[in-house]
């Protein structure tokens, strides 16, 4: 992509609402634009990440056994009548009247509708288990919407949905989901720790949020350090396998949020030198809610007798549009954003030092057609302009590599590498440079 044909307003001040770093990067760097309280506009830089951010949980909900599909974001009234929940859900919910003057509302959820599309499909207990989710604009009025995509209104969530037939075979619906969150989040450079959240009503052991530590986080964590260093589950895992040991593995670490913090426990299980009390972010949460949903709704399926079974439910939320934010708190400096690899807009940009001079465009285009040939992402600064202009931009917008190409760099026939993670600089051989970044990138995407 030239920068001259792309859009990428950037902001010259700082917004003065935006009180956290992502808040802030986001505006600046031109990745979104607020229409009004938790609403925004996704520009072409941010578009790109979310893509990417959604494209990474969809691999790991299909590797882990997810079938994707798509529900509407306007439900009717009638079918959250039939839960309950269209009174008990209160003004977080955007109610709307159509045309006919027929109660409808924008999903802040999906329960009701998945129950109702799954009891007319599934009758007998041959077609279970059920693993179904859907990437879709939530909306919900929140009293506080603030920290821009962190807390919207109109928000990008992944929900998926289990159905089984007994209490054994949800929980491993509900591990399967456990370790493919573990990887998704890894694979986007996070770490995020499950702790334990409450189950309401409904009780056991089934209910984790997924936690990443940040200072500007809403939730308050107490856990112990070495859930740091846990190894999340390979890309071979075995899905259909048993994964409690996995579950087991990081579970048997103390982890609570504030809500569900034990103090007596924590300090009984937890060394002193092991304890770590921090803020955190909710980018996921795994539920386990068993009949709540399919008794009132009546989703039940012929078991082996012919008896009818109400079947098991759980839910598995991860706030896709939330996740930007996280991983610019994890990853940013005073200077902008710094992408990992896998969720970066581009994956490198190139910086043309002298626009004009023969020799620096000659080089430049050879680089950009070569990477592009080479399916690498490039973001190419054509334009005219000062260079403490263009690095500044470049670190704002935070693509990993960066590639600087001037004439007096030319004159030895060599370029310029920076890597935006760590700021380091290299000097690389004009004709090697395409291998290097090719290699530099595939390192990056790469994850066990
Ligand atoms: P929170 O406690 O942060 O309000 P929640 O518990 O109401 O979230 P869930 O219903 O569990 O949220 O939704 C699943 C995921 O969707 C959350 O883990 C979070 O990552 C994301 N999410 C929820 N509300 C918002 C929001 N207002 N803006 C952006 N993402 C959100
Ligand atoms: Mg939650």
């Amino acid at each position: 992509m030239r920068l001259s044909q792309f859009y990428l307003p950037l902001l010259k001040e700082t917004p003065a609402d935006a009180q956290i770093a992502s808040h802030r990067l986001m505006l600046r760097a031109g990745m979104i634009r607020q229409q009004g309280a938790g609403i925004y506009a996704w520009l072409p830089l941010g578009f790109r990440v979310l893509k990417k951010i959604e494209q990474i949980v969809r691999e790991e909900q299909d590797r882990a056994g997810g079938v994707e599909m798509l529900m509407p974001t306007i439900q009717q009234a009638e079918l959250w009548r039939e839960s309950g929940r269209y009174d008990a859900y209160g003004k977080e919910m955007l109610r709307i009247k159509d045309r006919g003057d027929r109660e409808m509302l924008f999903g802040p959820t999906n329960e009701e509708m998945i129950t109702e599309i799954f009891r007319a499909g599934v009758r007998s207990y041959k077609g279970l288990p059920k693993l179904l989710y859907h990437i879709q604009w939530k909306f919900r009025d929140e009293i506080r919407p603030r920290f821009g995509v962190m807390r919207g209104r109109e928000f990008l969530m992944k929900d998926a949905y289990s159905f089984d037939l007994d209490e054994p075979a949800a929980r491993h619906s509900y591990n399967r989901m456990f370790a493919a969150y573990l990887r998704t989040f890894s694979r986007m450079g996070l770490t995020a720790i499950p702790m334990r959240a409450d189950t309401g009503p409904i009780g056991g052991d089934l209910s984790h949020e997924f936690i990443v530590l940040a200072d500007t986080g809403e939730s308050e964590v107490f856990c112990d350090r070495r859930l740091l260093d846990l190894e999340v589950p390979s890309a071979s895992t075995d899905f259909s396998a048993d994964l409690q040991p996995i579950v087991d593995q990081f579970t048997t670490y103390y982890a609570a949020t504030d809500e569900m913090h034990d103090a007596d426990d924590y300090e009984s299980r937890v060394d002193a030198e092991n304890q770590l009390s921090a803020r955190g972010i909710e980018v996921g949460h795994i539920f386990f809610f068993g009949e709540k949903y399919s008794r009132p709704m009546n989703a039940a399926v012929a078991g082996p007798d012919g008896k009818d079974i109400v079947v098991q439910m759980g839910s598995y939320g991860i706030g896709v549009s939330r996740l930007l934010g996280a991983i610019i708190e994890a990853n940013h400096d005073d200077n902008g954003c710094k992408w990992p690899m896998p969720v970066a807009p581009f994956h490198a940009g190139l910086i043309n030092l002298k626009p004009g001079d023969a020799e620096a465009d000659r080089a430049c285009e050879q680089l950009y057609s070569a990477l592009t040939q080479a399916d690498v992402e490039v973001l190419y600064d054509e334009t005219a302009g000062r260079p403490g202009e263009k690095f500044a931009r470049m670190d704002l917008i935070g693509l990993p590599l960066q590639i600087t190409v001037g004439p007096r760099g030319l004159a030895d026939g060599k370029v310029e590498v920076k890597r935006r993670s760590d700021n380091t600089k290299e000097e690389v051989d004009l004709e090697a440079a395409p291998n290097w970044i090719c290699d530099a990138v595939r390192e990056g995407l790469s994850h066990p």
